[in-house]
């Protein structure tokens, strides 16, 4: 290929990786081919000036701006740093810094080091103290206002501690997600028939973006401190302004940064160590950070158009094996959503051996063109679950033929559904399809749905394959006899399995909904229609109109209930459930203890009290079966009286002769 035509083909190349990585969150190359490829641009671009593009991929730092927030210009602006991939291009980095700092050997230059955190960074402006603008890196240039999410991140300080900090003060963090927070909601994911997220990194970023900050708030993401920018710092180098100026004002961060006045050497043991001991950590890291510390000397090194040149980033290559793909299988969720699994020849990757790999979904077996016997190259990155970044096209057997995806389902024979967007492949056959009803059932029976005991997943499928139950409601016929015979089933766990699904009947109707299994319906959906409907006949006659009117129900929630109750099926299985005894309506009550010992008592209730407040107050009449009156007349039989009460109520009672009592003497009559 002629060299311009090379240029042309990667630019093209590198902006759809970029709109992949930054748009689709969804990375189709590794950064270490990225950075080759850009380098390869780079150079050409540098041998034929007369190329020259703004728009061309090497004169943007990556990222994009999204419309949903409004968009703020940086007042100092965030570039992103130079990578390296080996120590001969650190030390290339350092001599090129000598040079243009003009020293000679004998000086040595001092280096903070930082873990390189894999996040989405983020711009924090305090005025006086008090946060007042938070935004995302954006192009670099400007970034998206996400002042009130950045507001819910628990280690971002909303207001400064000591007294040192400068009136106006800029500092830089990173964002990140604890790798069990990620996997944590990938299997709430994966529960609510979502696709998977694929990263931490991806998710953090994600999260930041969210609209609504209380579930910013839920997933529990951390801030990083990395860097503050100001007219008037009150110290002089990056070590010391992170150790001990950031920590003072409140600020998080990391206990790993070192100071390094020995030159590189030192930075190299950094780098040792912990690309040996990343995968100890609770979140992902994909390199080290490697900066000048003394402030004079990074203003005298300057920038480039992209990044500053007094820092480097040192990437760890992400640990890469090849192998032979054996076959692919296809997996069947509780939601009937397919994902295909790669079944690999087991082999040594990051300390754990690789026997599987994700394929995600038919378009990634595409794009991959992925074929049975190929030789194929596993990354763990960020990544939990290993996955499949390229195949070994050179070492393809000659008569290989193209994957073709499934077109019915492995378990059950139905023709496959995808619909418009959606990712994943789908089997429709909802009532008959056996990973579906078990996936169904044992979603039914887990801790935060129906909790029933003496019952485990595994019991599901036995008692499935023997034929005992079908769906749900068959669980509140099984009989002790039926169980018995079923392997491994002692008389006491078969006892306990029946009482474990009679005891279930008394569990409260937000978790009776959220146990029903309907997609997109995770715990905190339910409790919001529960709480809303009070009832699932209500719930069941809403109209889609109704339901998008409800708190934080979408479009797609409302669509996919109408769907579930519509189902003639289903109404069936919900009938039975209710002739069990399964709690079809909301329980309001504030008192647990309730009784009937105030029944057919009519009580008015004036003045302010002590110990309870005029609503508790209303509300254990209530509970103990009492009424409550608005005004004082005949049929009142008691007026509990707090301080102030009116003296035209006070006048009434007395002549009506009603008895007047505290709020003391109240207790004393539901108490005893
Ligand atoms: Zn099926």
């Amino acid at each position: 290929m002629q060299d311009i035509e090379l240029i042309t083909s990667l630019r093209e190349e590198l902006n759809l990786h970029n709109h992949n990585y930054y748009v689709l969150d969804n990375a189709t190359i590794s950064d270490y081919e990225f950075d080759q490829k850009l380098k390869q641009l780079q150079d050409l671009e540098a041998k034929y000036p007369e190329y020259f593009d703004e728009n061309s991929p090497s004169q943007r730092v990556g990222g994009s701006i999204t419309k949903n927030f409004k968009t703020v210009k940086h007042e100092y602006r965030m570039y992103s740093l130079d990578n390296s991939y080996s120590k001969e291009d650190l030390l290339d980095w350092e001599l090129k810094n000598r040079k243009l700092l003009g020293y000679d050997d004998s000086e040595i230059i001092c280096y903070t080091c930082e873990l390189k955190y894999d996040g989405a960074s983020i711009s924090l402006t305090y005025k006086n103290g008090d946060l007042v603008l938070a935004t995302t890196r954006g192009d670099g240039f400007s970034g998206d206002d996400i002042t009130s999410n950045a507001k819910s991140i628990e280690s971002i300080p909303k207001k400064l501690t000591g007294n040192n900090y400068p009136d106006n003060l800029v500092v830089r963090g990173e964002v990140i997600m604890n790798k069990n927070i990620f996997n944590n909601l990938n299997d709430k994911m994966e529960d609510l028939g979502f696709d998977k997220y694929s990263n931490p990194r991806n998710t953090a970023a994600g999260t930041l973006k969210l609209k609504d900050s209380k579930q910013v708030e839920e997933r529990k993401l951390e801030c990083f401190i990395y860097s503050f920018l100001s007219e008037k710092l009150p110290f002089s180098t990056q070590y010391t302004g992170l150790k001990f100026f950031g920590r003072d004002w409140g600020f998080n961060i990391p206990d790993s940064n070192v100071y390094c006045d020995d030159g590189l050497s030192e930075v190299f043991n950094f780098i040792d160590h912990w690309d040996k001991k990343r995968n100890d950590l609770p979140f992902d890291i994909d390199g080290v950070l490697v900066k000048v510390d003394k402030f004079y000397q990074q203003q005298e090194l300057g920038y480039t158009s992209k990044s500053p040149r007094w820092a480097m980033a040192y990437k760890f290559k992400s640990e890469q094996v090849s192998t032979k793909l054996n076959s692919i299988s296809y997996q069947v969720g509780r939601t009937g959503a397919i994902t295909p699994v790669a079944n690999l020849e087991p082999v040594q990757l990051a300390g754990t051996i690789v026997k599987r790999a994700s394929l995600h979904n038919a378009d990634q077996i595409e794009k991959l063109d992925i074929r049975i016997h190929d030789e194929v190259f596993v990354e763990k990155g960020g990544e939990i679950i290993p996955k499949i970044i390229a195949v070994d096209l050179s070492k393809r057997p000659a008569d290989t033929q193209p994957t073709e995806y499934i077109t019915h389902c492995p378990e059950c024979n139905t023709p496959l559904e995808r619909k418009e967007g959606e990712a994943n492949h789908y089997c429709p056959n909802f009532y008959g399809c056996p990973p579906q009803i078990i996936g169904r059932i044992q979603h039914y029976i887990s801790r935060k749905a129906m909790d029933i005991e003496g019952l485990g997943g595994e019991t599901v499928a036995l008692l499935f394959n023997n034929g005992l139950v079908h769906n749900y409601a068959d669980l509140y016929e099984l009989t002790v006899e039926q169980i018995l015979p079923l392997e491994r089933m002692a008389k006491k766990s078969a006892e306990n399995l029946v009482n474990g699904v009679l005891e279930s009947k008394k569990i409260l109707f937000e978790n009776v909904l959220f146990a029903l299994g309907i997609r997109f319906v995770g715990e905190t959906v339910a409790k919001k229609l529960a709480k809303h409907y009070k009832n699932i006949d209500a719930l069941s006659e809403a109209t889609l109109e109704q339901l998008i009117l409800v708190d934080e129900i979408g479009d797609r929630i409302a669509r996919s209930v109408i769907e579930f109750f519509e189902n003639e099926e289903n109404r069936i299985i919900i009938n039975r459930l209710k002739s069990f005894g399964i709690q079809f309506e909301i329980i309001e009550k504030i008192n647990p203890n309730a009784t009937d010992k105030l029944l057919g008592k009519t009580f008015v209730v004036s003045g302010v009290f002590e110990i309870y407040s005029r609503d508790d107050l209303k509300i254990a009449i209530e509970n103990n079966g009492g009424k409550v009156g608005s005004s004082i007349s005949s049929k009142t039989d008691y007026v509990v009286a707090g301080e102030n009460m009116g003296p035209a109520k006070l006048e009434k009672a007395n002549q009506l002769n009603i008895p007047i009592i505290s709020e003391t003497d109240f207790q004393n009559l539901i108490s005893n």
